[in-house]
């Protein structure tokens, strides 16, 4: 029995459900989600020992997380990635403090990594041998390197539209990988009929409710790094909505145990070309499916699976929402680039082509304080980075090559 944890609850339908180990969605088809007694947790969890703990790791929060007391922790390293102050950026784009959490460092390199972990553990708490999921790349190359390094089998679905760093990490990693010729909503389709058919644990993050407690660790570790002084807004990318979802819930935690007095305001950033959940916030009424057209593989999600947890995510929070140009999440990547040293790849860097384009609007206060996340590392997709900032220069090993190259392209030595 988790004594932090009551039981899980159906957001469409309110039904309630003990929370074992590989409950999925509810019977009338709504996600559900864990409700935990911050009374208990209260009396666990303090400032101070937190403070004082060596794990630094995401499951140094596991007094708000949904495991066993005796759930070990998954090897892999995931979490307190690193937040930095990004103070020319922020002078760039007019805002008095920006900072970039940087979730590209996790150890697949995305911040999937936080789901994935959580997904192992619960699979060992069910004795589960095989870990299942379909994705648009990083879930998978998450789940099969997490699993990989607990001795558990992983049967991948991917689009097959994936890049190849993240095709290229789920064969390292040693997953049954299986390239669907189809959408994403297709890619799931086939991957639900599967694991119904074998069994498998389901870390599809639509059913699985425990994946979204493994993502809010980011906005646990966030408030921690800012000494639980709450930003004005936190931007970050959305797809299925999970992430999203789970970044509000790790904020809401943190208010139900008195760690802080208000709430940030979300900032949903999606591409223009698939933009299903923005659309429902923006009309006012339900989502509707989109057409996948948008390079950002990761949020290319024309069917949001978690769509109701991050409609009421944002609408709580009083959440903004804009939709980015694939030239704009470009651009986003190398401005990042060039002014933090940080490498996201397209849907990583999207809350930030988001934001900059709030800015630019005059839709954020100039004396805000704004946090950015970047989900996921450039390096899995160079494809795209090296056609948006160019080739480098190209010379034989030639000095008089060397001055002609740079004279040509007016370039001053310093
Ligand atoms: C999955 C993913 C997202 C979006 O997360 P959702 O839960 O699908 O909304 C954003 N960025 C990256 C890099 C991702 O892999
Ligand atoms: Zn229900």
């Amino acid at each position: 029995m988790m004594k932090n944890v009551k039981h899980a609850k159906c957001v469409k339908c309110g039904k309630i459900y003990e929370a074992a180990p590989s409950i999925t969605s509810c019977a009338c088809g709504g996600i559900l989600d864990i409700i935990y007694d911050y009374e208990y947790i209260k009396t666990k969890l303090t400032k101070e020992t937190l403070a004082a703990r060596r794990d630094h790791t995401m499951w140094r929060y596991r007094e708000l997380l949904p495991v066993e007391e005796t759930t070990e922790a998954p090897p892999l390293r995931v979490g307190c990635s690193p937040l930095y102050e990004a103070k020319a950026l922020a002078s760039q784009l007019g805002l008095r403090q920006l900072y970039i959490k940087d979730d590209g460092i996790n150890p697949t390199a995305s911040l999937k990594d936080r789901a994935s972990s959580m997904a192992v553990a619960k699979a060992v708490e069910a004795g589960a041998k095989v870990i299942a999921c379909s994705s648009t790349g990083n879930a998978a190359s998450s789940l099969a390197g997490n699993a990989a390094a607990a001795g558990i089998k992983t049967y991948i679905f991917v689009p097959s539209r994936a890049p190849k760093g993240k095709v290229a990490q789920l064969m390292t990693f040693g997953a049954v990988v299986i390239s669907v010729q189809g959408s994403y909503e297709e890619t799931f389709a086939l991957s639900r009929q599967a694991i119904e058919k074998w069994g498998w644990y389901n870390r599809n993050a639509a059913v699985n409710p425990y994946l979204s407690e493994g993502k809010k660790t980011v906005g646990l570790e966030i408030m921690e790094q800012l000494n639980w002084e709450v930003p004005d807004y936190i931007a970050i990318s959305v797809g299925d909505g999970c992430t999203i979802a789970g970044l509000w819930k790790g904020l809401k935690d943190l208010y139900a145990i008195g760690f802080i007095d208000k709430l940030p305001r979300l900032i949903s950033a999606q591409a223009e070309g698939c933009c299903p959940i923005n659309r429902a916030i923006e009309t006012g009424g339900d989502w509707h499916p989109m057409e996948e057209n948008t390079l950002a593989d990761s949020i290319a999600v024309g069917v949001p699976r978690n769509a109701d947890k991050a409609l009421m995510a944002i609408r709580e929070s009083g959440g903004l929402t804009v939709n980015v140009s694939d030239s704009e999440i470009m651009a986003a990547q190398k401005l990042l680039g060039r002014t933090c040293g940080v490498f996201g790849e397209p849907a990583g860097v999207t809350g930030a082509a988001g934001l900059k384009k709030l800015c630019g609007q005059g839709k954020i206060p100039a004396g805000a304080t704004v946090v950015s996340v970047v989900t996921g590392n450039g390096l899995k997709d160079v494809a795209n980075a090296i056609a948006s900032c160019g080739e480098p220069i190209s010379i034989p090993s030639d000095m008089g090559l060397l001055l002609e190259a740079f004279s040509s392209r007016s370039i001053i030595v310093e």
